[in-house]
């Protein structure tokens, strides 16, 4: 079959569900629901009128989302001749670049804050459009008694439907404390208030462009800290930043910890023994939770899967000679790129071609040649233990075949050291893992966009021949490095951006002014729009505006420009966002301290709030609200002596009790809220409420955003599934048996439609919702995590929570998330030149249509992933382009418009295009788009799928693009010989191929998680990094090479350190040396290295110093705070690392690499046959 026959296979996950037209992510919410009308994903008419704009000419999508101007020409427009876009504060324009201003100089776009004054222009929008609120069913809080259901609902009869009921309600309320034992003293002067928020601005202004966040890095470090790096929030107190005042204590790794959680140990909590565990209580297993717990691996394997290796695929059983190889050659020559088909060595039987499939797995072949001995290599005990029949055959030499690390270490010495300059069209970026320098010179950071391709095909026959996905993974508000400058503000005043007339485009470098300057003419839909008066320039000689260096949006690929009111719902400018913190109170919450912390934490947290670079103190108001089976709702007004409770016990309709005194500025109201933290884990100490509700939590934080007419962030604290009668009441209907049959999808989909519908509204309000989970059993993460997924919020689990082991990673990841950049009620559309056009989308979000990615909130870490069709011909000469732009809210409530351009080259020899691929982006794009699948497949299709695709991927190139050579010989092109090894990584993780320990909340979770990383993440989540510290130079700031992850690349006496984004595993080996056991450890010998260490003990030597450095850079680099776990060599826990070792067979299944690389070339051969 020739590839060439090969019919697209379009989405080969099966056709789209009927009922989804428009609704492009079938993700979350994508699923048919039994019962529910298609019509929930229809035309999304939310309260966005504000969005509305006027019929379009005819020819063109209408911008839902980016409302164009009525007429930009204004009178008085005149004023943005002089955009506050200041030449003068840059460098004068040199010939030749563009000279954006030094780190130092402002970018002086950020000083448009006149603009923000106009927050009184309304048209006609009532202020007075406070919703009705009903009288809350609320009453005092008694000390020492539960809230009543009984008393609850009596006391919400008696109080009449009036408005002004709220008043007389909150009138009375005044009068009643919270528990008046417990609020009698006022919070001790230490407690974390004693600095007032406007912390002293760090770097006060935006100038230094992330200013000093960003932990240095070498050029030999690992791989760009862009996760962590430069989050543009002045105050944000990143390591390696000045710290504010007497406020951070030298913090450990990570992220900054407030003073008051460095006094929270364990001992300083009550015994959990205190509350008599009430019968009905679901708690933990009765072994008890696993000593370490990594981040998503739910316990350690049983003991029975030790005993040996399951069956693996049937390439497993290769006994037929494989093909031949030779070592990957560097350079470039297209023939032999990749191409490993020669013989190595004297292996005799490798010279021929494969003497085809009848031998493969079916009997035993020719005795194996002789396994090349690494000298690094010391078989594990274990494999030596194996019976003879049961060791890796390998018929190929690991080292002879493509190796991540060596291109790795080839990038970075080729590419790292000179600056990636973005002038050039279709340039490839240096990899993720290589650290370096942007300079935007007219196209977008890879920081913010990365393709699979940077040479579209021209045609789609040709991109369906060769199957290779045109997919961009989008990061808009990604952090930066502190050397490099955060994208421009440019305030066109009152006419806003200037925009094509019919495609509605935002200038950019590509677009094309002629007659003289007066007109330009579109990159993506060639109409030529009428320049406005007030942004006329002359040209020069060469047909390019004289004030092209002076304006972002003609010189760089990335800016920003403020939106206008016609950019903001409902025609009036956002107010601040509100930050609502949502605290699970039931037992479990309580018992394990996990109440007491939050509290303890949010003291001084709340002093680092996000606020706008040059801002004295954050914009953002904040709330509080308890609940178990009821809500409490909390007013922290700062008239108040005390805060007061107010209950609301009927949770089916909830609404929210009171609206002045919710939403507060935290240093007004500081005292109350201090209060307030130090009474909540007083009132529930001695609950015994083991039920909780969850749907309505968010119901009421929506409520609360919706009443204050602002968008923000619920940051809710839970534990349990919610099986309290309740509006998203959920059961328990987890089920392993369904694993590998048809029905396995269901465990991916939420099970009632109920939490989507939230989502939307959620959405339309612009409310983001964080969740962070802390289950001792199944929560149904798949359904609860539908909001947190569809608002653009992040989720975090802690299974099995563990006070002394778990609230370092919890309290750094809270930090974080607290005090990331984050934009709301964001609106993101991909314009494309004619040719190609965004067709599916991929990510944490909300599609109302075919083309708007709605997103409640976006935060610096967040990817959306684009693909691209063709629906015309592309050229060559014109190449393609893509305008990302996303409209959104700004921590201080600014509403900005963001631009990323980029040009791609065009061709018409497939060559070209497997010239300018990359892998890693390829895999991101690939991993989400089969993660998307098994919610409508069954697994084992999304995995076939995924390897037909590849294989036509690979097979396509060695028949088009490769010479002639031997058909036994694989040969891969430069740009993908780590696809093999990449996809297989994707095929054997948790979500595809389940080990026996995996749950099915960590892989709803794993799931959820995959499919808003950016590429970096993706890189180092599917293949782990693995450094051997041994080899450390502990006098310098570099790291240690990398090794390839194999157990038969570790050394029994060697330790390692393996990360993969979310987990970071420290393996010491057996024969390790007691004196480097004692330097890094602190006893005397390997049998007394404890496992249940969270960290290494601090040792002053140059070892001890050394490890500890890396692991703290390594924790700082990934935008998860990963806990630390000790594996001993032989140890129970050292199946839970292996599981990491991702070249080797895995026990769920999964082939090793050189196992399936032969699977894939005979996948390949077979096409080409
Ligand atoms: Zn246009």
């Amino acid at each position: 079959m020739s590839v060439n026959q090969q019919a697209h296979a379009g989405p080969p996950y099966g056709q789209p569900q009927p009922g989804y037209q428009g609704y492009q992510q079938p993700a979350y919410g994508g699923q048919p629901l039994p019962g529910v009308p298609h019509s929930q994903y229809g035309a999304y008419n939310g309260p966005m009128p504000g969005y509305q704009q006027p019929v379009p000419p005819q020819g063109y999508f209408p911008s839902l989302g980016f409302p164009s101007k009525g007429s930009p020409v204004s009178l008085n427009s005149d004023t943005s001749l002089a955009p506050n876009f200041i030449g003068s504060l840059r460098a004068p324009p040199t010939s030749g670049a563009p000279t954006p201003a030094s780190g130092a100089s402002l970018p002086s776009g950020h000083l448009a804050y006149s603009q923000f004054g106009q927050g009184d222009v309304q048209n006609g929008i009532p202020t007075s459009a406070a919703p009705m609120q009903r009288p809350p069913a609320s009453q005092p809080f008694l000390p020492g008694s539960a809230p009543s259901p009984v008393s609850q609902a009596s006391a919400f009869q008696q109080y009449g439907p009036p408005a002004a009921g709220v008043q007389q309600l909150s009138n009375h309320m005044a009068g009643m404390t919270i528990g008046s034992a417990a609020a009698a003293a006022p919070p001790p002067a230490g407690l974390g208030y004693g600095t007032p928020t406007s912390v002293p601005p760090v770097s006060g202004s935006f100038s230094a462009a992330g200013s000093g966040l960003y932990t240095p890095y070498t050029a030999s470090q690992g791989p760009p800290p862009s996760v962590t790096q430069g989050l543009p929030l002045a105050q944000s107190p990143f390591p390696g930043q000045p710290m504010p005042a007497q406020r951070l204590p030298a913090p450990v790794p990570g992220f900054p910890p407030p003073p008051s959680s460095a006094g929270l140990g364990p001992s300083s909590y009550p015994p959990t023994t205190v509350a008599p565990r009430p019968p009905a209580m679901p708690g933990p297993p009765a072994a008890g939770p696993p000593a370490a717990q990594p981040n998503h691996v739910s316990s350690p394997p049983p003991p029975s899967a030790m005993a040996g290796p399951p069956p693996g695929p049937p390439m497993s059983g290769l006994h037929g000679p494989p093909p031949p190889t030779h070592p990957p050659q560097p350079g470039y020559q297209m023939q032999q790129n990749g191409s490993f088909g020669q013989v190595r060595g004297p292996q005799p039987n490798y010279g021929g071609g494969y003497p085809g499939t009848p031998h493969y797995g079916t009997q035993p072949g020719p005795p194996p040649p002789p396994k090349r001995l690494d000298p690094d290599s010391i078989p594990s005990p274990q494999l030596n233990e194996l019976p003879p029949q049961q060791k890796p055959r390998h018929r190929i030499d690991p080292d002879a075949i493509p190796s991540p690390i060596q291109v790795i270490e080839d990038d970075r010495s080729n590419r790292g050291s000179e600056p990636f300059v973005t002038g050039v069209r279709g340039q490839v970026p240096p990899l993720v893992t290589t650290n370096f320098l942007v300079k935007d010179q007219g196209n977008a950071s890879p920081r913010y966009i990365r393709c699979t391709s940077y040479n579209v095909p021209c045609t789609s026959d040709m991109a369906k021949q060769s199957q290779v996905p045109l997919a961009a993974v989008i990061k808009p508000l990604a952090a930066l490095p502190p050397e490099e400058t955060l994208p421009y503000l440019v305030d066109h005043g009152e006419s806003g951006p200037v925009r094509c007339n019919r495609c509605k485009a935002y200038m950019c470098p590509f677009m094309q002014f002629i007659e003289g300057g007066r007109r330009f003419q579109c990159c993506f839909c060639s109409c030529v729009t009428e320049v406005p008066p007030h942004y006329f320039q002359h040209l020069d000689h060469t047909g390019k505006r004289v004030d092209f260096y002076d304006r972002p949006e003609l010189s760089l690929g990335s800016y920003e420009f403020l939106a206008t009111v016609d950019y903001c719902k409902n025609n009036k400018f956002p107010s601040p966002p509100a930050f609502i913190f949502m605290i699970d109170v039931s037992y479990n919450a309580v018992k394990s301290g996990l109440v007491r912390l939050v509290c303890e934490e949010l003291k001084s947290l709340l002093d680092y709030l996000p606020r706008e670079g040059n801002m004295e103190e954050s914009a953002i108001r904040v709330g509080f609200v308890t609940y178990n089976k009821v809500l409490h709702f909390y007013n922290v007004k700062s008239s108040l002596a005390q805060p007061q409770m107010m209950v609301v016990s009927d949770v089916a309709d909830m609404f929210v009790p009171l609206l002045d005194g919710f939403l507060v500025n935290v240093n007004e109201s500081r005292t109350v809220i201090a209060s307030l933290l130090d009474q909540i884990p007083e009132m529930f100490a001695d609950t015994r409420e083991t039920e909780t509700v969850f749907a309505p939590v968010i119901q009421a934080g929506l409520e609360a955003l919706k009443a204050a007419e602002c968008a923000g962030k619920l940051f809710i604290f839970h534990t349990s599934l919610p099986i309290a009668e309740a509006p998203g009441k959920l059961k328990n209907r987890d089920d392993k048996k369904l694993i590998s049959t048809d029905k396995e999808k269901t465990l991916f989909q939420p099970q009632t439609s109920f939490y989507n519908n939230l989502a939307k509204d959620c959405v339309a309000q612009g409310c983001c919702v964080d969740l962070f989970l802390f289950p001792n059993q199944y929560l149904d993460v798949a359904t609860l995590g539908v909001v947190t997924y569809q608002t653009g919020g992040s989720i975090y689990k802690y299974a099995y929570f563990q006070l002394e082991t778990d609230q370092d990673r919890f309290l750094n990841d809270l930090r974080r998330d607290v005090q990331k950049e984050v934009g709301f009620d964001a609106v993101m559309r991909v314009r494309t030149s004619t040719g190609i056009r965004a067709t599916d989308f991929f990510g944490a979000f909300y599609m109302s249509n075919t083309t708007d990615v709605e997103m409640a909130g976006l935060d610096c870490d967040k990817t959306i992933t684009v693909e691209f069709k063709h629906d015309d011909k592309l050229s060559e000469d014109s190449g393609a382009l893509l305008q990302c732009a996303l409209l959104y809210t700004s921590c201080a409530g600014q509403r900005r418009l963001r631009i990323h351009n980029l040009s791609l080259n065009c061709c018409t020899q497939l060559a070209d295009l497997y010239r300018n691929c990359e892998t890693d982006t390829l895999i991101n794009y690939l991993a989400k788009y089969a993660y998307r699948g098994v919610l409508s497949s069954p697994v084992k299709a999304v995995r076939d799928a995924l390897i037909s695709q590849c294989a036509q991927i690979l097979a396509c190139y060695r028949k088009n693009c490769a010479s002639p050579s031997s058909a036994g010989q694989l040969i891969l092109p430069e740009c993908m010989k780590l696809l093999p090894v990449y996809l297989n990584c994707v095929l054997k993780s948790d979500v595809l191929q389940p080990g026996p320990e995996v749950t099915t909340d960590d892989r709803a979770y794993i799931r959820q998680l995959v499919t808003s990383m950016d590429v970096a993440e993706t890189n180092v989540f599917f293949y782990p990094r693995l450094l051997p510290l041994t080899k450390a130079d502990v006098d310098s700031d570099s790291l240690p090479a990398a090794i390839r992850n194999s157990e038969e690349r570790l050394s029994k006496g060697d330790i390692y350190l393996l990360e993969n984004g979310l987990n970071i595993f420290l393996w010491v080996g057996v024969n390790v040396q007691q004196g480097l056991i004692q330097n890094l450890f602190g006893v005397s010998s390997f049998s007394q290295i404890s496992n249940t260490l969270s960290t290494l003990p601090v040792l002053e030597n140059p070892f001890s110093k050394k490890v500890r450095s890396i692991i703290s850079m390594l924790q700082m680099q990934r935008s998860r705070y990963m806990k630390l776990i000790i594996v001993k060599q032989e140890d129970k826990l050292e199946m839970l690392f292996k599981h990491f070792l991702v070249e080797d067979k895995s026990l769920s299944g999964g082939a090793s690499y050189v196992d399936f690389l032969c699977h894939m070339h005979k996948e390949i051969r077979q096409l080409l046959s």
